[in-house]
């Protein structure tokens, strides 16, 4: 199986997963860079995945359906373009050969999932939207600090090899901000490093791994204790995890 991600809308990427002549496309928040991709390499659309209701996640949907005739399967608790197959999380389903599991993930948005599943003899891959991103997190618009840790706690649960396909390229950013938050993380300042020359070379930084996430994402890291001190010199009022996410995410909203 091969996996692509297609840059749209400035910093949004639509994964494009295929498998022979057929493939599966994520979040498609435009329809012309995927019809390209679909054209340029001869594949057929028989699926798309939306993990969130947001217009830079849905605006190709309709086009691509029409055009292509792809099944649609998105957040029962969100509103997309209908018809599509509604998932709440828990569920499993199977497209392009592959068992798909899903995960409710609030945080971000209040219905958000994520999508799952192991390709064989290949890493397993995560379709998170915009709730786990390289060394980052998706902003609070309809959930709480409690929610969006219960989320990134789900989907940290997930195997090490996971790659992390994230819906945007905001891994330089957060990667300044995590360095902030952990001055003392030479994982985080090596991985900026091997990013920084992979935008130079207008490449993408993902998919990252939930190995490499959990070393360097501070959202992910709430527990760790260079992370918790960081977040109480920020307003963090108490060592508990989601008032240090809720310190992390508020800290994070302000720096530049
Ligand atoms: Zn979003
Ligand atoms: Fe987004």
């Amino acid at each position: 199986m091969d996996l692509t991600a297609i840059p749209a809308l400035g910093d949004n990427y639509i994964w494009l997963l295929a498998d022979g002549g057929r493939a599966l496309a994520v979040d498609p928040g435009a329809a012309a860079p995927v019809q390209q991709a679909l054209h340029a390499r001869g594949l057929s659309l028989v699926g798309i995945l939306v993990t969130h209701h947001h217009a830079d996640h849905t605006g190709g949907v309709a086009q691509l359906r029409a055009v292509t005739g792809a099944a649609v399967y998105g957040p029962a608790r969100e509103a997309i373009p209908p018809p599509y197959r509604p998932l709440a999380g828990g569920e499993a389903f199977n497209a392009l050969g592959l068992t798909w599991r899903v995960l409710a993930v609030p945080g971000h948005t209040a219905g958000h999932v994520a999508y799952y599943a192991q390709p064989p003899e290949q890493a397993p891959l995560l379709f998170c939207g915009d709730t786990l991103f390289c060394a980052g997190c998706g902003r609070l618009f309809e959930g709480t600090p409690a929610q969006m840790l219960a989320s990134l706690d789900a989907l940290a649960a997930l195997p090490d090899a996971t790659r992390v396909c994230c819906a945007h390229e905001y891994t330089l950013g957060n990667l300044r901000f995590a360095a902030a938050v952990e001055p003392g993380n030479t994982a985080i300042a090596r991985h900026l490093a091997w990013c920084q020359a992979q935008r130079d070379g207008d490449l993408p930084t993902l998919p990252s791994t939930l190995a490499l996430e959990r070393q360097i994402n501070p959202f992910l890291r709430t527990r760790e204790t260079a992370v918790i001190a960081a977040a109480r010199a920020h307003g963090a009022g108490s060592t508990d995890a989601a008032a240090v996410l809720a310190a992390l995410r508020e800290w994070k909203n302000n720096f530049s």
